[in-house]
């Protein structure tokens, strides 16, 4: 019951951010009195500003720098079983709207009302990340919620995230409900690709690129595509399926290629699409050595800056990368690259794959400049957490 709710109290002068709707309150923001300090990571309590004006329902967590993530601004919500079933029926309704099969992001943390977790839906089957020690307490009930508001036959919950740490958390990752199957299809722009839910990196699939996968097939056809960091072959199948004539894709994963080859099987484009294992800086300097060019080259690369101390020598990255890239890219051709690099803002990126490219001594011209797609919402006060940018670039135009 909500009455029984420890209090959180934040200190003199420390509650406008929240008051304005910001989801988080930092640890020096908190009286951190002894009985708060001994609060278990993760407890739901209320928060109230220091004249006792109460500001909603948290999960809390002395131990987190982030200590107190909102659940909801009701000071008298109720979190248990049915909140988590509303909060995951809210995020579905939104997600049945945006796409015909169920395969898509379905919680992105806290612009789902969800903080600490995001979870992904493959048809039956659903992986949740969980990253707050919040949501790691309710994770049975989250479990629970999942299976009967979705009807999905397993719930695996992932928590071997390194960011974990930050709350404090061991690694863990168990199944809810019938075991994993070992392979699963992603059912995505039309094409069927495949997923390890078990081992593949993150939740298995890079749902967030979706929109940008079927830009990049737009002006695919007829081409000769190189996708780099191909991972399972997200945009170089997109390619060939939308009729590229010849795509490689380049991974140093080799069971991500695996799956890649399996997806060109059962979309019967394997005869266009190889694959090549390889680090992807050695693979492009040896491809521009060779005088390689391809129509349609794609980057799309892990995060080069890990931390905000990393930015200023990390952000170069993408400078080279972009003229690695570029050096292949044929007159008149088009290069997508990406950085998934929370600390690197998108005109910072920009200016720096603008710079590789003019390294090359070419122009080139901005097709289009987005984000992750519509599963992946933003919290309005959390813009960081727009962590993808894309750009599709045109080369040589006018020539
Ligand atoms: N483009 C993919 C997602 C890429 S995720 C999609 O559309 O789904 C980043 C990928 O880069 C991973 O598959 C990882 O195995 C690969 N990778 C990471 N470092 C690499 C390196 N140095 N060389 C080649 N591949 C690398």
């Amino acid at each position: 019951m909500t009455e029984n709710l420890p209090v959180v109290t934040l200190n003199q002068g420390a509650s406008k951010r929240a008051e304005h709707g910001h989801p988080w309150v930092f640890s020096n923001e908190i009286r951190m009195d002894p009985a708060t300090k001994a609060l278990k990571p993760g407890t739901a309590v209320r928060i109230m500003t220091d004249n006792s004006a109460p500001l909603g329902v948290a999960m809390f967590n002395p131990h987190s720098l982030i200590a107190v993530r909102f659940l909801s601004r009701d000071p008298e919500a109720v979190i248990d079983g049915a909140f988590l079933e509303g909060r995951i029926a809210s995020a579905l309704a939104l997600r049945e709207k945006l796409y015909d099969a169920p395969c898509y992001r379905l919680v992105h943390a806290e612009a789902d009302g969800l903080p600490g977790v995001a979870i992904d839906r493959y048809g039956d089957v659903v992986v949740a990340q969980i990253n707050s020690a919040g949501i790691d307490r309710m994770a049975d009930d989250l479990a629970a919620a999942l299976i009967s508001v979705l009807g999905v036959k397993t719930v695996v919950l992932r928590g071997d995230s390194p960011i974990r740490k930050l709350e404090g958390l061991e690694e863990s990752v168990r199944v809810v409900g019938a075991p994993l199957p070992e392979k699963v299809e992603v059912h995505e722009n039309g094409i069927s690709y495949r997923a390890d839910l078990a081992l593949g990196q993150k939740t298995g699939w890079y749902f967030d690129q979706r929109d940008n996968r079927a830009f990049m097939g737009r002006l695919a056809k007829g081409a000769r595509v190189l996708d780099v960091y191909s991972h399972a072959g997200g945009f170089g199948l997109a390619c060939a399926v939308a009729g590229a004539v010849d795509v490689t894709l380049v991974d140093r994963s080799e069971s991500a290629l695996a799956l890649a080859s399996q997806a060109a099987e059962a979309n019967n484009v394997d005869d266009r699409v190889r694959i090549h294992v390889a680090e992807a800086f050695e693979d492009l300097a040896k491809r521009r050595d060779r005088g390689d060019s391809y129509d349609v080259v794609i980057c799309d690369p892990p995060a080069f800056v890990k931390s905000k101390k990393d930015v200023a020598v990390g952000v170069k990255g993408y400078r080279k990368l972009a003229r690695l890239a570029a050096r292949l890219v044929a007159p008149g051709g088009y290069l997508g690259i990406a950085s998934c690099s929370h600390h690197v803002e998108s005109d910072a990126f920009l200016a720096q794959v603008g710079r590789g490219v003019h390294d090359t001594g070419r122009e080139a011209s901005v097709l289009r400049r987005a984000g992750a797609g519509p599963d992946h919402p933003v919290h309005p006060q959390l813009p960081e957490s727009a962590y993808l940018k894309f750009l599709a670039l045109r080369l040589d135009p006018g020539a």
